[in-house]
């Protein structure tokens, strides 16, 4: 089975319960199994205009599904909950992005892992980091050093 972590963030209609609710629907995805997740975290947004405020998780999940059959059943759970793509990085009720999928690195037109801007965010390497401070990309560089480096935008546990 393959290790897999899966960042969480709603910034829409109640973000705590999205992300209940996709934890929810992640622990019924076939031949996949939610280990743990993260504290929720709350995050200043970075996307294009007046945004609220984000709540953010990760995911830690063993599957034996190939990456892309992963990324369908995720992307039917944003589905199911709202998720509109209309402005690139706007508000959303649901974002679920595949950061790490063991140590692969893959690069298809549908899924770049490990997540190409998994290293500037520090409201994913922080609930990473909580999971497994340890835990290491394909490059060697685990989590806690990556934390170090990234611009400490707004973080809050919640
Ligand atoms: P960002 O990638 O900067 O976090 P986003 O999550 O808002 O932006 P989406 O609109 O959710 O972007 O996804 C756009 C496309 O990104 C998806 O259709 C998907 O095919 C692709 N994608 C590439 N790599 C990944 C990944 N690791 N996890 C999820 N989606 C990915
Ligand atoms: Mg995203
Ligand atoms: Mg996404």
């Amino acid at each position: 089975m393959a290790r897999v972590f899966v960042g969480l963030g709603s910034n829409l209609s109640g973000p705590r319960q999205q992300l209940q609710s996709a934890l929810a629907s992640m622990a019924g995805i076939p031949h996949t199994a939610l280990l743990h997740h993260s504290s929720f975290y709350c995050s200043a947004p970075v996307g294009p205009g007046e945004q609220p405020d984000y709540v953010n998780a990760a995911a830690e999940l063993e599957t034996d599904l190939p990456p892309l059959e992963l990324l369908d059943r995720l992307q039917a759970i944003e589905n199911a909950q709202g998720r509109e793509r209309s402005v690139r990085w706007g508000a959303r009720t649901l974002d679920l992005d595949i950061l790490l999928f063991d140590r692969q690195r893959i690069d298809e037109p549908r899924l770049q892992v490990p997540h190409l801007r998994i290293a500037e965010r520090n409201f994913v390497l922080q609930p990473l980091a909580e999971l497994d401070p340890e835990l290491t990309l394909p490059s060697g560089e685990t989590i806690a050093e990556l934390l170090q480096r990234c611009p400490q935008n707004r973080l809050q546990k919640i």
